[in-house]
């Protein structure tokens, strides 16, 4: 996927006419059916972009993209896309109306691509017992929800259509982690019984790790290593993987692995690093990762990697010498 996009905030940031730059490239992701892929990366990584150009909410100026193993190219293909896979937006309660009914908003998605709906009268009623909702949320607005109601209502509209794909963006933030496993227990329940598939954004590494099957990390648009998850954590071979990794809580402080950890702030889009886009923050650069752009490389047929020195950090992981 090769993406030029006018981004919502690099519209919020520079105003004037949307600039037109290449937000992502050099990527490929799938989603099998019934599958958990979760895609990684801190804010700014272009996960929500990404996410936004599977719907066809950001243009693909180069490259493809295919559902259900059809190339989506037109609009026609964009509405069928949009009907079969569903997105669930990253703020539960700023993407509900505050002004309407739940009941209302739950039924929306039929009205706007003119469904009748399914249960008549009782179609609301039915859409928030598949998600665990109690009948009286019917008639409460969004804003006498709780966080995790509000993101039940969102999951309970985003399966309106039946579709075969959820793209869930950042499903868990905001939430307390005991309300957090129940939306993941809800989500990994909706795929054994309706055989879904997901992709989930997030930069949330216990997310991934407790639900998915696969998982991709992104940096700065550009797709940094990707495998089945419990490898990519066990051995991960791309140094921002293991940044990100030995940036997460530990429950033993010693076991903090200093040499790994992230320097600054993850640059701007619109001054992407040359060479390896890592290189500024890297804790392995060297000058060529300065000047050179690292290729994807196989290390195995499920395992991606895109960095000059994989193979010595491949060594290294393998040598059990990786905190987690
Ligand atoms: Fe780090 Fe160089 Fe590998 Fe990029 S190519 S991740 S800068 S070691
Ligand atoms: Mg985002």
């Amino acid at each position: 996927l090769d993406l030029a996009a006018p981004s919502a905030g690099l519209q919020r940031l520079l105003p004037g006419p949307a600039p037109r730059m290449t937000i992502l490239s050099n990527l490929s992701l799938s989603v099998g059916q019934g599958e958990m892929l979760g895609l990684v990366g801190e804010s700014g990584s272009g996960k929500s972009t990404l996410a936004r150009a599977m719907m066809g909410l950001v243009k693909i100026t180069e490259g493809n993209l295919r559902f259900e193993g059809q190339p989506v190219r037109s609009r026609a293909d964009f509405v069928k896309v949009r009907q079969g896979a569903a997105l669930m937006f990253q703020d539960a309660v700023a993407s509900l109306s505050p002004r309407r009914k739940v009941a209302a908003q739950i039924i929306e998605p039929f009205q706007i691509n003119g469904v009748p709906l399914p249960d008549g009268e009782k179609t609301p009623l039915a859409m928030l017992e598949r998600v665990g909702l109690p009948p009286a949320l019917a008639q409460r607005y969004p804003h006498e929800l709780s966080g995790g109601q509000a993101r039940r209502v969102s999951v309970a509209r985003a399966l309106a259509l039946k579709p075969k794909l959820v793209i869930a963006d950042e499903p868990t933030a905001g939430l307390d982690v005991s309300v957090q496993a129940e939306i993941l227990n809800l989500m990994t329940g909706l795929r054994r019984d309706m055989g879904l598939s997901f992709l989930i954004i997030t930069h949330n590494l216990a997310v991934v790790r407790h639900v998915t099957d696969r998982v991709a990390v992104l940096y700065l648009g550009r797709m940094a290593e990707w495998g089945p998850t419990r490898e990519v954590f066990s051995r991960p071979y791309h140094p921002y993987t293991r940044s990100l990794i030995a940036a997460e809580p530990q429950a033993d402080p010693r076991k903090r692995r200093a040499d790994l950890a992230l320097k600054g702030e993850i640059p701007s889009v619109l001054a992407r690093p040359t060479g390896c886009e890592f290189h500024t923050r890297c804790p392995l650069a060297r000058p060529r990762c300065a000047s050179e752009e690292p290729r994807p490389q196989m290390i195995t047929p499920e395992r991606m990697v895109r960095c000059h020195f994989a193979e010595e950090t491949r060594i290294e992981t393998q040598g059990g010498n990786h905190g987690t």
